[in-house]
């Protein structure tokens, strides 16, 4: 896909609530004002993750995650009162040379979005970064703060969605209206990136049309599942793409039993794997 020239158009109906007016990445325009701070408007050509991040961080395509965002950074938990939140769309984590990626759904409200890390500061975090540094894909389990000395080794985490949405669901608007910075971001991992890690299903559906610039998705598309395991061939000529289904780490699913720490544990192995990274705890790249 044209990165460029999808995130140059402007998309009608963006997210509820979200319809005219509402640009998409990368659309241009100044803060406050519906689109991409910076005014760049073509992510083909931004060269390398610490400036998509940037940009990613100014974006403010979709009016109603902008105003949840932003809302709940004003009013804020009791419990981090005292706190300045990030507020803003939350960019991926990890280094540009990663060989495994993680993908979620969105950043939560009081924690992505409070900390301005992926999973940083909640409870998805806790079982998530716990998993990846027991298999050796994390420095250590706790994250708390962007200032914590956490690093991923060798892996990146993202979202097809990048602003806290409510109740954790974005719309299908607001999912398509992002995804030319997923789009982005696979393109710049596309040299080393060689396994992925989706957690839960929205996550799955998501990240399927993000891949095809550089890899075959059958059809029908491979379903999500937790286990599931399914190797992509590329379309551009390079190695192929092994996707590997996790349930989200959510509080609901860590707390019910339906996903355990050694559940997430095992698919990671399964994926690290996958990425060629090192059996050995602390093998791989710094992120
Ligand atoms: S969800 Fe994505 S496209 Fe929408 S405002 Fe946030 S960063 Fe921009």
């Amino acid at each position: 896909m044209d990165n460029g020239r999808v995130a140059g158009r402007r998309v009608a109906g963006a997210g509820a609530g979200g319809g005219a007016g509402a640009s998409v990445p990368g659309g241009g325009g100044e803060p406050g004002g519906g689109g991409a701070p910076d005014g760049g408007g073509d992510l083909a050509a931004v060269p390398g993750l610490p400036e998509l991040d940037r940009r990613v961080s100014g974006c403010r395509a979709c009016p109603r995650l902008v105003a949840w965002r932003e809302e709940v950074a004003r009013v804020k938990r009791a419990a981090f009162r005292d706190q300045d939140y990030w507020g803003r769309p939350v960019p991926g984590f990890g280094g540009g040379d990663a060989r495994l990626a993680v993908v979620g759904l969105a950043p939560a409200a009081h924690g992505g979005n409070r900390t301005g890390r992926m999973f940083t500061g909640d409870a998805s975090g806790e079982v998530l970064y716990a998993a990846m540094h027991a298999v050796g894909l994390a420095n250590q389990p706790e994250a708390v703060s962007r200032d914590d000395g956490l690093r991923l080794l060798g892996a990146r985490i993202t979202a097809p969605v990048k602003c806290a949405p409510p109740d954790n669901k974005p719309t299908p608007a607001e999912r398509d209206t992002c995804r030319p910075w997923l789009e982005r971001e696979l393109t710049l991992l596309r040299p080393t990136l060689r396994a992925v890690v989706v957690l839960g299903g929205f996550g799955w559906q998501s990240l399927l049309p993000a891949l095809t610039a550089h890899w075959t998705v059958p059809s029908p598309r491979p379903r999500f599942a937790h286990g599931a395991r399914v190797e992509l061939p590329a379309s551009d000529g390079g190695p192929p793409l092994v996707l590997h289904g996790c349930y989200h780490v959510s509080r609901r699913n860590t707390q019910t039993g339906l996903l355990t720490v050694a559940m997430v544990e095992e698919v990671l192995s399964r994926a690290k794997a996958d990425a060629g990274l090192g059996a050995e705890p602390g093998a791989g790249s710094p992120g």
